[in-house]
């Protein structure tokens, strides 16, 4: 037997199942595993990206400030304090405020810093009276004595100032000491706003994008310029501003849209790619769905076809292209009584009976060589089953078709017909015992008639032996006769034994004649002529034909081809029909009882057609619906089998019974009879 791999037992199922289904889990947390990672490190790249751009501005940054500062410088030197009148000064230094705004005053002191001329920003200026910066302001004094000490210029550290507009700011003083020959003569103090250096020294694209500011290196912020938009994220930098006796610290602050997941090409095309990888993995996890349920019902196809075959009773059997089986279904194995392995793989089947192996090969070895067309009306052919005993099966042959149209081999399907044929017999059997007994029926009909025509032999040999005893009587003693008259007594004896001997004869054909009727039984198909066959049967027409007083007319056309029939069984068909015939005729007129049998050739079928023609009462409607129907009868003793038995006769010999109206009245029955052909 076949084991289905598509059906596998339950605990196979429910375990390939949960392997293929962790296997997909483990392939999906995978995917999304590294999609996370992926997206992750493309955020963080982006975010290093934008870090190093702000490290880069922010150094860019401070040394913009630091050269910002360094030119402020340049340009208090190039006041020339020293060598000006404190009016060209004061134009000097107002033009530098006008143009320099981050510079809120400056100052020019002498050595011992006491202010000889101050000039304001006209934008802010800040509300100092000299004497106070000379004396309590220390930032502007530390800043003068470390420029002393190094000569060259220093800053002083930031301190916050309230201003004129009520405002407070962080400033800055830086000290620019003027020496000449070596000689200390004088300051230039200039005193900033950290938030003027922010807004004037810093490119208006950096102010824009981010916040910058100063900042004391613990943090403290100082002063802020730049944009108030906030974002939810926040990336940082930060840079020191090293200045002679001052350290601050420049931080720039930059916001970004959070998350910024497309914030650029990278991050775009990780996403985009991962998009298509989960798009890929459902369209995957899809297809793989539809392929289990297309594997489910193939699975439960298979099956249901397995199940089909299983319960079939037909025998089903496939061999390949070299004659060695390659199927046999359940039914075939119950019919043989070989198990599926003893026949796969074989190409001498062991279920050929012995005596017909050799002429089986042959067959085989044809039908694999294409000599003999698949028959798919079948053939018939014995088997053997395993214990030895024989039986008839019925083959239908196809060849083997796969799914690119190749042959294959060939299947073949077997039907065991022994019940069959059993059956046949059976019906065969009754046929023949109700063709017999339909015969007996006739001769039964007509026992009046032998009898009859039995009295007249009988009463003519009685009649003769009573003459023949009378005339001894009545001579006495023969001894006494004279020679002549001896002689003549003899004659007359011997011509009454041999009147008696031929009524006796006669007598004894008649029941000849009866008993071949119904002894009579060929079974084999035998070739006839018409007269041979009509010849039979008119000795038992003419008893019946001059009882009932019929006029007989048999027309035979000369030189037809010999008929090929079961000649009782045509006989009793022709004996079947006159007798209708002549029973049909009962009550008509006795000079109108015509009965005409003719026989003669039909040139359209090439066959020999019979009709039997009377001019009786003819067939009523309704019983024409009943006709051949058995033991439809409309006659006291009849039996109603007769025309049934005709028609059944005649289409076993592949014609029919069929029957019109005679003119003017009565019935023609006629039917046809195949010829010899060789
Ligand atoms: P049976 O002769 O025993 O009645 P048949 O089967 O031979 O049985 O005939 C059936 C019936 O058909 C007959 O009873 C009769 O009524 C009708 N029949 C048969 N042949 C003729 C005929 N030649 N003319 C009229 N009626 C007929």
């Amino acid at each position: 037997m076949f084991v289905n791999p598509l059906q596998p037992w339950p605990w196979q199922r429910w375990h390939s199942a949960w392997r293929r289904w962790s296997l997909w889990t483990l392939l999906v947390v995978l995917v999304v595993a590294m999609l996370i990672i992926m997206v992750w490190l493309a955020g963080r790249y982006e975010a290093s990206q934008v870090q190093d751009k702000l490290d880069r501005d922010t150094a860019q940054a401070v040394v913009e400030i630091r050269a910002g500062l360094n030119r402020n410088l340049q340009d208090m030197q190039a006041v020339n304090a020293l060598h000006a009148t404190p009016e060209e000064w004061s134009v000097r230094v107002a033009e530098m405020l006008q143009v320099r705004r981050e510079l809120l005053r400056i100052e020019w002191r002498d050595a011992h810093m006491r202010i000889l001329r101050a000039a304001q920003s006209p934008y802010r200026s800040v509300d100092w009276e000299d004497a106070s910066r000379e004396e309590s302001f220390s930032n502007a004094i530390a800043a003068c004595s470390n420029a002393k000490r190094t000569s060259s210029p220093a800053y002083s550290p930031s301190y916050f100032q309230l201003l004129n507009d009520s405002t407070g700011a962080e400033l800055m003083e830086v000290c620019l000491p003027q020496l000449e020959a070596g000689q200390l003569k004088g300051f230039m103090v200039g005193t900033y706003s950290l938030h003027n250096i922010l807004q004037t020294q810093l490119s208006k694209s950096l102010t824009q994008s981010q916040e910058v500011s100063f900042t004391e290196p613990d943090g403290t912020r100082l002063a802020l310029v730049g944009a108030a938009w906030r974002g939810s994220r926040v990336f940082t930098s930060q840079q020191l501003l090293d200045l002679p006796g001052n350290t601050m610290v420049l931080r720039m602050d930059s916001w970004h849209r959070a998350p910024s997941v497309f914030p650029n090409v990278l991050t775009a095309l990780v996403t985009g790619m991962a998009i298509a990888l989960v798009s890929v993995l459902i369209v995957l996890v899809r297809d793989n769905r539809r392929r289990l349920r297309a594997e489910r019902d193939l699975g439960d196809a298979l099956a249901f076809r397995k199940a089909m075959e299983d319960s079939l009773i037909t025998g089903l059997r496939a061999r390949d292209l070299q004659g060695r089986i390659s199927y046999v279904n359940p039914a075939f194995c119950a019919m043989v009584g070989f198990s599926a392995e003893e026949l796969l793989g074989q190409s001498f089947a062991p279920y050929w009976p012995p005596e017909l192996a050799e002429e089986y090969v042959k067959r085989q070895a044809k039908r694999l060589a294409g000599a003999i067309p698949a028959a798919r009306e079948g053939h018939e052919s014995v088997f053997m089953r395993k214990d030895g005993t024989r039986f008839p099966v019925l083959i239908f042959e196809a060849p083997l078709i796969n799914a690119q149209g190749q042959q294959t081999g060939w299947m073949s399907a077997f039907v065991d017909i022994t019940e069959q044929r059993r059956m046949e017999e059976l019906s065969r059997a009754s046929q023949e015992r109700l063709q017999a007994t339909a015969r007996l029926a006739t001769v039964g009909e007509m026992a009046s008639l032998l009898s009859h025509e039995l009295t007249q032999p009988l009463m003519a040999m009685s009649s003769y032996a009573n003459g023949s005893l009378n005339m001894l009587q009545n001579d006495g003693d023969l001894r006494l006769l004279d020679a002549d008259t001896l002689r003549q007594r003899l004659q007359d004896l011997q011509s009454a034994m041999q009147r008696i001997a031929f009524q006796a004869d006669r007598a004894g054909k008649v029941i000849k004649s009866v008993r071949d009727f119904v002894r009579r039984r060929s079974r084999a198909h035998e070739s006839i002529t018409a007269q041979e066959l009509l010849d039979a049967v008119l000795p038992l027409v003419r008893l019946q034909a001059s009882k009932s007083g019929v006029l007989l007319d048999i027309s035979i056309e000369p030189r037809l081809p010999p008929v090929l029939c079961d000649v009782t069984m045509i006989e009793q068909v022709l004996l079947n029909l006159a007798r209708n015939a002549m029973q049909a005729m009962e009550n008509m007129a006795p000079g109108l009882r015509k009965l005409s049998i003719s026989a003669q050739w039909d040139e359209s079928a090439s066959r020999v057609a019979f009709s039997v023609m009377d001019q009786g009462s003819g067939i009523p409607p309704e019983v024409a619906e009943q006709l051949f129907t058995p033991f439809f009868t409309t006659k006291h003793e009849g039996m109603g089998l007769g025309l049934s038995m005709c028609r059944t006769v005649l289409e076993q010999h592949g014609g029919e019974l069929r029957y019109r109206s005679n003119i003017p009245h009565g019935t023609v029955f006629t039917f046809s009879l195949p010829v010899q052909n060789d």
